[in-house]
């Protein structure tokens, strides 16, 4: 379980400042994590997904008229890719724009700005049917699998429901025997039996509730799944679980995730690569591999330092943090981390880093890195 960064008062001594010139290792150096996913051959492939300078802004209204105001900040412009086959991992502090990117690409929330392009084709522009047909393809896991499950309705309706509206010729789920068939399948393939179907949610524990959750999702039979905190309200015995099942599934039926969570050891244990956000931005990407030998943003090291480590005999970097989040509603100009980074120069308030590339597949926004901004 993450623990919550310290606050400056506890503080030791800053980290070491780290250069363009004193880079760590390379990752092909690093030593091998952990982590049991089956990596290799992943990222190589061609990306299902790809995320372009999206925008996601919350419009704020006040006064007598109820004009606007402002907006909250939530997705700022974040440009990512996500390959054909792999776990990307999307890491940060509550708050910090992860789940709000994560419907945003499915549009369950509007994007402001931007383009999501997924196997070629740009969600953003699509309407209708084309609208439909593409949502079968990518499909989501939510947190909380109590209040993502109607109590009103049998499971055989809760996951039903998705079929019927994606019912045509082909698939025949218009009629009702073949439309409790898929539902039975997705049942058995998430580990339930069939007959479960007849019963409702209050009658299945929180795993079991979680895996009729997955199992709405693959029902469609999708290619992408936005993993929303899957396992965060769930017990700790149970959390491994439904991991297991999620990187089983992945395997038996090619699929592609994004996992959003803010506990890093599950981000580390499922994912091939790792996004850090910091408020809006995405602020580093790599290879899982490489961001835990060589983790180069400051709130990264900051992130990873304040999570218990698997090796209680493991010697980590600890990295102390400054003040609060600021708030999405008004964020600092330049850099946003200028106001908690230990490592902040003056150019830091001024001029926004870009995400530059500093090692193949690894790419980082901070100004210690190289002079690319806006
Ligand atoms: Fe810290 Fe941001 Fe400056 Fe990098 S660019 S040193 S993260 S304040």
């Amino acid at each position: 379980m993450t623990e919550p960064l310290v606050p400056a008062a506890d503080a030791g001594a800053a980290p070491p400042k780290s250069t363009p010139e004193a880079l760590p290792p390379p990752a092909a150096e690093a030593a091998p994590t952990a982590a049991p996913a089956e990596r290799a051959g992943r990222n190589g492939s061609q990306p299902l997904l790809q995320i372009e300078h999206l925008k996601t802004y919350f419009p704020i209204f006040g006064g007598i008229f109820r004009r606007k105001v402002g907006d909250v900040y939530a997705v700022d412009d974040v440009s990512l890719e996500v390959k054909k086959g792999e776990t990307l991992g999307l890491v940060g502090e509550s708050g910090c724009g992860k789940t709000t990117l994560g419907r945003s690409v499915l549009r369950l929330t509007e994007p402001t700005a931007g383009r999501v392009v997924f196997d070629g084709i740009d969600v953003a522009g699509l309407k209708g049917d084309r609208l439909q047909k593409m949502r079968r393809r990518m499909q989501i896991v939510f947190q909380d699998p109590m209040s993502s499950l109607n109590p009103r309705m049998p499971i055989s309706d809760i996951i039903g429901e998705g079929l019927l509206a994606q019912a045509d010729k082909e698939n025949g789920w218009a009629k009702r025997d073949l439309r409790d068939k898929r539902v039975g399948d997705s049942l058995e393939s998430v580990g339930l039996r069939r007959e479960y179907s007849r019963r409702y949610p209050h009658e299945f524990s929180g795993g079991q509730r979680q895996r009729i959750g997955i199992a709405r999702a693959l029902a469609l039979q999708p290619d992408f799944i936005v993993c929303d905190e899957p396992v965060s309200a769930l017990d700790v015995s149970i959390q491994s679980q439904v991991l297991n099942l999620l990187l089983d599934l992945r395997e038996e039926f090619e699929l592609t995730y994004l996992f959003i969570a803010h506990n890093l050891s599950v981000v580390e244990y499922v994912s091939d690569r790792v996004g850090v956000m910091y408020l809006g931005k995405l602020v580093e990407v790599a290879d899982l591999a490489a961001l835990a030998a060589n983790r180069l943003h400051p709130y990264t090291r900051a992130l990873f330092s304040a999570a218990l480590p698997a090796d209680p005999e493991a010697v980590q970097e600890e990295v102390i943090l400054a003040g609060e989040v600021p708030s999405p509603l008004n964020p600092p100009p330049g850099c946003r981390f200028h106001t908690r980074c230990p490592e902040v120069m003056p150019r830091c308030s001024a001029v926004e880093p870009s995400l530059t590339e500093v090692r193949p597949g690894h790419r980082v926004a901070c100004h210690l890195y190289g002079d690319g901004v806006h």
